[in-house]
């Protein structure tokens, strides 16, 4: 009868066992494959346990004893499984892997073989029929092999619980649930085994304990929430979010605040009735708001500003009755800075803070497009000579320089205005008509003055401006206008403003037309050089320089001043230079029979070394007309010599080293000619009297002349003077050691023919 009743308990286990299987089997979570393979694995030995309790003859009490025994081998190694299963993440997401050692799986699977071994050497248990409530029953005499089975089997329940146990100690509080649980089941599960393997009850019920084992695992692997390891770590996750969260009952009662917001409501720990205060104070229209919503909200104390997003919502529960409110509030004001401060980057000058070019003529070009615009002006701005000033001043003190200019600019300026800097020391500005009062502003720029520490100097600032006409869309185009209105004043440093007039545009139309015609002219032979003798001492004839006329077939004659500067501008100076020495060269070869002494000066302009290899060029032609570059000398400006020096340094020297004579024209015109002299590789210093002639005082321009010519002397360096006019002056620069001569006196530059004719006489 006992035995019977436990034959229908060990049904109703395998029953539960075969359920658990399937079931997790089909659950979606991860562990559910190895929970099913372990419950499945119970069956047997189970079974083997219940065939063994109901067996009264040998044979099937044999095989129910051999079914346990080697059912116990594939517990271990599915428990195992499990264990590895659900105490470390799989592979590819595991962030320490330890698993129970694989060795014991080999033991396992030896101890199969050795018990299958037992029908043959008998070595692992023999059977003994008793008598139990009046019927046989077998019980297990354990040999060697039995003990070996039950080191084996219990060694590998020591390493999986030694697992559980390493786990529970070692994971955060909130986790330890999670493995305790299985441990404790483990624990009872082992407890009930071993007191009925060792207590020699008479019916042998160790399997149950196993079995109840199996169904609490599916228990707390597939179906046990741990509710409390979640909301812990939801808790957490609310608490430690760098943004208040306010939770509120139905009724509008504060439930919970997180520390943030009990922190950004300056509340004390737990008190949620100050927080829900603060809250309703600053944002009580947003709780009272219907429905899920988010916006952005400024809040401003004192000097300060705050920035916050702040997100309502509702949460139902299944029916859809409203269980709570939450409020997110979080502080966004360091990002806004930041997005802000970025924004500012982008669109200003780093160095006076105005806009920058981009934005500035953007936002201008915005406007323009609006209709009914009024009237208004586009103003250039230029600080004039600022390489000069930087240079004589430093850097430092010329950065100050364009941050007061910024800061002029700003005070003539209201909302109506959009100014910027354009670029180096160009700025741009956009402003009413009625803003602007001339005589104010000439009077301002006359004494404008900059400061850097206890230094102040006069700046020459000029103002283009160009009034802006209804449909005028381009501001680049205007702000063109504006600088060609500076452009006009550019050496006037009297006047300080210039507007944009009819003359100025004439001007543009005339460079215009004289710029599309240049290469005409130059094919035609509209353009050709005049030759101006230069003597030497005795008034001898011994060269000439080539400078450029242009006889246009409308226009008539035109001197350099009429074109030179414009095509020194647009960099088309090249061609025509090109053009001036090529024909210089067919000169001389000319002259190579005729007047085999005579040399021939070229001008180099500054743009020429931008535009093009004028070395390479000029070689070109001497090559090509097959004369002797001694014979071409090579007129250089100071100003060439201003930007890429070195690079300049060389193309001088190797004009020298090929034989060219170079020569350094109008000196003394520029700001720095002494100390260009000490590097320039020159020959011959062309001393333009033009410039001294300008000053009154007549005993100093000649002891200047005087010293020139005399440290031209000391530096081996012939002397030139040019702009020579009367008997006088040639006498004077004799006296003072001058060795040539240029100037009216002799002649003015002359066509070719005229130039031979008078060499004849
Ligand atoms: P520059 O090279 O200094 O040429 C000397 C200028 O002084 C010439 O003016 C010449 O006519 C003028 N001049 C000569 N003697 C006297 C004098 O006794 N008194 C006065 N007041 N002036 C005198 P020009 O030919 O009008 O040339 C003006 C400038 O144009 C030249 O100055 C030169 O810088 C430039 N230029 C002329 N032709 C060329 C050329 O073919 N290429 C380049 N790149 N520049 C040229
Ligand atoms: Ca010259
Ligand atoms: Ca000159």
């Amino acid at each position: 009868m006992v035995r019977r009743a436990f034959i229908i308990v060990y049904a109703f286990l395998i029953i539960t066992l075969l359920l658990c299987g399937v079931i997790s089997c089909r659950s979606k979570k991860a562990i559910g494959r190895s929970v099913s393979i372990f419950c499945l694995s119970l069956i047997p030995p189970v079974l083997g346990n219940m065939i063994i309790i109901g067996a009264t003859t040998t044979l099937p009490a044999l095989i129910g004893c051999y079914i346990y025994y080697i059912g116990m081998d594939l517990i271990m190694q599915t428990l195992i499984m499990f264990t590895n299963r659900y105490c470390y993440a799989p592979k590819e997401m595991a962030t320490e892997r330890h698993q129970v050692p694989s060795w014991i799986s080999f033991f396992l699977l030896f101890d199969v073989i050795q018990m299958m071994m037992n029908p043959f050497l008998g070595h692992a248990f023999a059977l003994r029929e008793i008598e139990v409530y009046g019927a046989p029953y077998f019980i297990m005499e354990p040999l060697i092999g039995q003990t070996f089975h039950r080191i084996v089997c219990y060694g590998a329940l020591l390493f999986i619980m030694f697992v559980f146990v390493s786990r529970t100690i070692k994971v955060p509080k909130i986790y330890k649930e999670r493995y305790a649980v299985i441990l404790i089941s483990m624990i009872i599960g082992t407890l009930w085994q071993t007191f009925y393997i060792f207590s020699r009850t008479p019916i042998d019920r160790s399997m149950i304990g196993f079995a109840v084992f199996g169904i609490l695992i599916f228990y707390f692997s597939i179906y046990y929430r741990p509710v409390r390891l979640l909301d812990s770590i939801l808790a957490r996750m609310a608490s430690s979010t760098k943004e208040g969260v306010f939770l509120y009952e139905p009724e509008g009662r504060c439930l919970w605040v997180n520390s943030y917001g009990l922190e950004m409501t300056k509340s004390a720990l737990d008190d949620f009735e100050h927080a829900a205060r603060v809250i309703v104070d600053f944002f009580g229209d947003v709780l009272s708001v219907q429905g899920d919503i988010e916006y952005e909200r400024s809040i401003v104390s004192g000097i300060d500003e705050q920035f916050f997003t702040v997100t309502k919502g509702d949460f139902f529960d299944d029916n859809q009755k409203l269980l709570g409110t939450f409020l997110r509030i979080k502080d966004v004001t360091e990002e806004k800075m930041r997005l802000d401060r970025e924004l500012f980057m982008a669109n200003h000058d780093a160095l006076t803070r105005v806009y920058n070019r981009e934005y500035c003529l953007k936002k201008i070009s915005d406007k323009l497009r609006q209709h009914s615009l009024g009237d208004y002006y586009i103003a250039a701005i230029n600080l004039c000579d600022f390489k000069v000033f930087n240079d004589v001043f430093g850097r430092d003190f010329g950065d100050a320089a364009l941050i007061q200019v910024a800061e002029w600019m700003k005070r003539y300026s209201d909302e109506n205005c959009i100014y910027g800097r354009l670029g180096g020391d160009m700025f741009g500005s956009f402003l009413p008509k009625a803003m602007f009062d001339q005589a104010i502003v000439e009077k301002d720029l006359t004494d404008f003055s900059v400061k850097w520490g206890n230094d102040e100097h006069h700046l020459v600032v000029h103002v283009g401006f160009c009034s802006v006409d209804e449909g005028d869309e381009d501001v680049s185009v205007l702000f063109d206008r504006a600088m060609m209105a500076l452009d006009s004043i550019r050496d006037d440093y009297k006047k300080h403003v210039a507007f944009f007039d009819s003359k100025i545009r004439d001007k543009m139309l005339w460079n215009k037309e004289i710029s599309g015609e240049l290469q005409t002219a130059i094919d035609k032979g509209q353009i050709c050089p005049y030759f101006q003798p230069i003597a030497d001492r005795d008034g001898k004839i011994v060269g000439a320089e080539a400078l450029a006329r242009w006889i246009h077939p409308v226009y008539g004659f035109m001197s350099p001043a009429e074109f030179i500067p414009l095509f020194e501008e647009n960099g088309m100076i090249a061609d025509l230079d090109k053009h001036i020495w090529k024909s210089a060269c067919k000169t001389l070869a000319d002259w190579e029979k005729k007047y085999p002494n005579l040399f021939i000066s070229v001008n180099v302009s500054p743009k020429d070394f931008f535009m093009s290899d004028v070395l390479s060029d000029i070689m070109s032609y001497v090559l090509e007309y097959d004369i002797d570059p001694g014979k071409l000398r090579i007129e250089v400006t100071e100003t060439s010599m201003m930007r890429d020096t070195d690079d300049r340094i060389k193309v001088l020297e190797e004009f020298r080293k090929q034989g060219f004579i170079v020569e350094m024209d109008d000196f003394g015109s520029g700001y720095s000619s002494l100390n260009m002299l000490k590097d320039m590789p020159v020959d011959v210093l062309k001393i333009d009297m033009k410039f001294l002639s300008k000053t009154s005082d007549e005993r100093k321009a000649d002891i200047i002349v005087k010293n020139v010519i005399r440290l031209s002397e000391d530096l081996d360096i012939t002397s030139l003077a040019e702009g020579v006019e009367t008997e006088k002056h040639f006498n004077k620069l004799n006296d003072f050691g001058c060795t040539l001569f240029q100037g009216y006196y002799f002649s003015k530059p002359l066509p070719l023919e005229e130039f031979e004719a008078m060499l004849k006489e």
